[in-house]
């Protein structure tokens, strides 16, 4: 048996949230990473002065005080306002769908204007109950604004048509009639200065925490599971049972990130193409997440690539289809079976969690653990 109360499988968010917890628990912890970084999705790197979000652009939004201030302990945020543009074959338009949208979109000018244009473009799906993201988002918002600003940029972001998609992943954009860009809802916004991985840091910083990375857990699964008495796993859950029930679904990312001798290539921090044509979702320019940093003469950017997941695949999204979701409860029951082992986290939980859903999953972990 090992010295150590938990082996935490996973540096990200929700392994570190509950290796800190344990920890100030008086708990003794062993932390394994696959990667050869700590901090997972949120990990970001100073390069020239800015922090380049390696795994895309992650903005911090929440309504949960207790949340907001539990991660305010490990940083301190800026007043990052999130507003992307979508820019469809060369034409700007502002996001979430709000006035300028429709100003743009249609030439309408007040509430009024808008509200009519929106219900005479959604009349189309009167009295039908919609079946998919295609009749969902036209039921929502109408057909102009799903052929330029939605189709596009979801069906290459799932690999998927529109009409093949729940209806519930276009829930999350807004629909607003004021001229209001900022992307999120939430009462709390912002980008930690000075980047996330410091976070991920001071939370692992505990003498009765040790960490490695670049170890990954499948290469020594039966080991760990005799030595360890607990284990939290946040890797994915149908590989931790050997895929025997069947794969679950997820989507990749392929990030392609340069330097360009500018200063400002793009004037905003995440800029969405929303065509079917171009291959990538949105360029990110990492030096608008902070506010006059980096050299006045550089910039670096990243596109994101959707791409298809297969084994060896880092898989960033879960996708939670009726099929993919139907078949996770089917490993919950074999992970009840395997009463040592803890499953949280965006893949062991296999749920698309915010980084603020995840500190808040983790932190019911910890309640549950320690029964306090
Ligand atoms: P992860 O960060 O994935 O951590 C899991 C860790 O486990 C990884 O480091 C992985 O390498 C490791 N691991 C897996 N398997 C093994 C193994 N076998 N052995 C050892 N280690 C292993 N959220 C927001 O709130 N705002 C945003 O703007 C936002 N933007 C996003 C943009 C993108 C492109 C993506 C992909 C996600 C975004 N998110 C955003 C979500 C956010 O990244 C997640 O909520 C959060 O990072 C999930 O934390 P986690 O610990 O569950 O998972
Ligand atoms: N979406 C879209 N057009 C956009 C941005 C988003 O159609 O310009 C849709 C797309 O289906 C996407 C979903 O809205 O998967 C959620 O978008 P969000 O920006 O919340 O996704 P994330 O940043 O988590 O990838």
């Amino acid at each position: 048996m090992s010295d150590y109360d938990y082996l935490v499988v996973g540096a990200g968010l929700f392994g570190a949230t509950f290796a800190y917890e344990a920890a100030k628990r008086g708990k003794h912890v062993m932390v394994i990473e696959k990667r050869d970084h700590i901090a997972g999705n949120v990990y970001t790197e100073e390069v020239d002065g800015i922090q380049v979000h390696k795994y895309g652009a992650h903005i911090f939004h929440t309504s949960n005080k207790h949340i907001w201030q539990y991660v305010n302990q490990f940083a301190e945020f800026n007043r990052y306002t999130n507003s992307p543009i979508a820019n469809y074959k060369g034409q700007i338009y502002n996001l979430p769908f709000n006035m300028n949208t429709f100003n743009e979109m249609w030439g309408t000018h007040t509430p009024e204007e808008a509200r009519a244009k929106i219900d005479e473009q959604r009349r189309e799906m009167a009295g039908k109950q919609p079946q998919n993201l295609e009749e969902q988002a036209i039921s929502l918002i109408g057909r102009d604004i799903y052929e330029k600003l939605i189709k596009g940029y979801t069906e290459k972001q799932w690999g998927q048509k529109a009409t093949a998609l729940p209806a519930f992943i276009i829930r999350r954009l807004p629909v607003r009639l004021t001229y209001n860009n900022n992307y999120f809802n939430d009462d709390y916004q912002g980008i930690p200065i000075g980047g996330y991985t410091q976070i991920v840091e001071k939370m692992l910083a505990s003498d009765l925490i040790d960490v490695e990375t670049g170890v990954d857990f499948f290469d020594h699964k039966q080991d760990y599971l005799s030595k360890y008495p607990r284990i939290l796993f946040t890797g994915t859950i149908d590989q931790f049972f050997g895929y025997q029930l069947g794969e679950l679904q997820y989507r990749s990312l392929r990030f392609d990130t340069k330097e360009l001798n500018t200063g400002n290539y793009q004037g905003n921090a995440v800029v969405n193409y929303t065509d079917a044509e171009t291959p990538y979702t949105r360029i990110i320019e990492h030096k608008h997440f902070e506010f006059g940093k980096g050299d006045k003469d550089k910039t670096i950017i990243t596109r994101e690539y959707p791409a298809d997941w297969h084994r060896g695949d880092e898989p960033y999204y879960p996708v939670n289809n009726q099929r993919n979701n139907t078949l996770y409860t089917k490993y919950q029951e074999l992970a009840k079976k395997q009463p040592q082992v803890i499953f949280g986290g965006r893949l062991g939980q296999y749920r698309y969690y915010n980084m603020d859903q995840v500190i808040a999953a983790a932190l019911k972990t910890v309640d549950k653990e320690f029964d306090n």
